[in-house]
């Protein structure tokens, strides 16, 4: 059985909970990290999570909210990681993608839930992107591990992140035709990923352009077990105790 390490759960996404989660166990994937990004979607996580055995939650501030955020959400954000089935602060990080981007006010935000993860002893789900430099930089001054989600960066890259304690979130982008993941991956250890759909976001091939269910993680682990030429029970087995280190669950 797989884990689902990061997906969007909100209603919006879901018309039926039970029928996602019945399929996706049909499909060989039993447990899920819903991932929260925002005010709203941090609290939508933390419900599920509660509601459902088999659901946990992580939650944070997305650097797309670093312009909105108040100081008092910090401190909301603080008290909601005390809950039981919030296993980790994110996602979190730095987009330097699109223009209009504030670095300093996405770095401050970034500090502060850093912070906030390494006080409460609870691992960390980063969002990268195009800020590889920055994000090494400021993950260095803090004692945290976690996942660098939806990896898609280079062999040098990998190898930073895995020194430092991370393991590199996998998702349909390694199915992708274009994609250099796969050889990237065959110079690395299935000890180095735990594997993630991103839905709705990201579905892997053959069925990309659809909108991205859990489900789908077993095209993204066929993929991943002939990269690494091992069957899928040991895939599932070794990326589970992945998760294990990371998350404790
Ligand atoms: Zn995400």
């Amino acid at each position: 059985m797989f884990t689902d390490t990061h997906c969007h759960l909100e209603k919006q996404y879901c018309d039926d909970y039970k029928e996602m989660f019945d399929s996706a166990f049909e499909n060989g994937i039993n447990r899920f990290i819903a991932s929260g990004y925002s005010i709203k979607t941090n609290i939508e996580s933390i419900e599920l999570s509660s509601k459902f055995d088999n659901v946990y939650s992580t939650i944070g501030y997305h650097p797309d909210q670093a312009d909105v955020y108040k100081d008092e959400d910090i401190e909301i954000l603080k008290e909601q990681l005390k809950n039981k089935k919030v296993i980790g602060v994110g996602e979190i990080g730095l987009d330097y993608h699109y223009e209009g981007f504030n670095k300093e006010r996405q770095k401050e935000l970034f500090y502060k839930q850093l912070s906030l993860a390494e006080e409460l002893h609870l691992p960390v789900v980063i969002h990268s992107r195009d800020a590889t430099q920055d994000t090494i930089n400021i993950l260095k001054k803090f004692k945290v591990k976690g996942v660098i989600h939806s990896f898609s960066g280079s062999y040098e890259t990998a190898k930073i992140y895995i020194g430092m304690g991370f393991k590199l979130g996998i998702n349909g982008i390694v199915t992708f035709k274009n994609s250099n993941l796969p050889d990237t991956l065959s110079k690395l250890s299935p000890n180095d990923i735990v594997l993630e759909t991103d839905s709705p976001y990201l579905t892997p091939e053959p069925f990309r352009g659809q909108k991205n269910e859990s489900k789908n993680i077993v095209y993204i682990a066929k993929k991943i077990s002939t990269v690494f030429d091992i069957s899928l029970e040991n895939l599932s087995e070794i990326t589970n105790k992945n998760v294990m280190d990371i998350f404790d669950i």
